[in-house]
C-alpha cells in the first residue's frame, strides 16, 4: 500500500500552508518593490475572464488540465524562470524541471516553498495535491510524490503549460544578487 507515501507528503510541511495567513511579515523591507512575494492578488471572476483567455481561464481559474503533448512548455529545456500566467508571481526555475515523459512540464520542487499553495484534491475519487499559485490562488497543476523519477525530492509538480509563462535567463547575475539584506 502507498500509506506512507502518501503520508509523507502531508507530513513535510506542504499542508502546513493551508491557514490563510501568510508567515512572512519581513517581506516589506525587500527593495526594489516589484516584488511579488507576500503580496495576494485578489480579483473577480469578471476580471479573470477578462484579462485571461478562455484556454488560461479553464485552466487557472476552474482547474482545467491541458491535454498532454499540446502545451508550450512540456518539452522546454530552456533556462529561465516560470511566471504565474495569471499574476505573474515566480513559481518555478527551469533548474528543478525534468524530462518526466508525462507530456506536461515537471519539476521536482516550486522556487521556494511559499510561492505555491497545496490543497487536497479528491475529484476523481483519488487523493490528489492540488498546486496553486499562493499569491492569486490560480490552479497550476498537480504534485506527485514517490514515482521513482529519481530526482532529489521524488517528487513531481505536473504543471499545466498554459498556468505558466517561461521568462528566459538574459543576465543571471541580476537574480543572483537580488538577496535582501
Ligand atoms: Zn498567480
Amino acid at each position: 500500500m502507498s500509506v506512507d507515501k502518501a503520508m509523507s507528503i502531508f507530513g513535510n510541511s506542504i499542508f502546513g500552508q493551508n491557514a490563510p495567513h501568510t508567515p512572512a511579515p519581513a517581506q516589506e523591507a525587500a527593495p526594489g518593490g516589484a516584488g511579488t512575494a507576500g503580496k495576494r492578488v485578489e480579483k473577480t471572476d469578471e476580471q479573470w475572464r477578462q484579462e485571461l483567455t478562455p484556454e488560461e481561464y479553464q485552466v487557472l481559474r476552474q482547474a482545467g488540465t491541458e491535454r498532454p503533448y499540446t502545451g508550450e512548455y512540456w518539452d522546454t529545456h530552456t533556462a529561465g524562470v516560470y511566471q504565474c500566467r495569471a499574476c505573474g508571481a515566480e513559481l518555478f526555475t527551469s533548474n528543478e524541471k525534468f524530462d518526466s515523459h508525462c507530456g506536461w512540464p515537471s519539476f521536482w520542487a516550486p522556487l521556494a516553498e511559499g510561492n505555491v499553495r497545496y490543497i487536497h484534491d479528491r475529484t476523481l475519487g483519488m487523493e490528489r495535491v492540488e498546486v496553486r499559485c499562493a499569491t492569486c490562488d490560480s490552479h497550476l497543476g498537480h504534485v506527485f510524490e514517490g514515482e521513482g523519477y529519481g530526482t532529489p525530492t521524488d517528487q513531481r509538480y505536473c504543471i499545466n503549460s498554459v498556468s505558466i509563462r517561461l521568462v528566459q535567463d538574459e543576465d543571471p547575475q541580476v537574480s543572483a544578487t537580488q538577496a535582501e539584506d
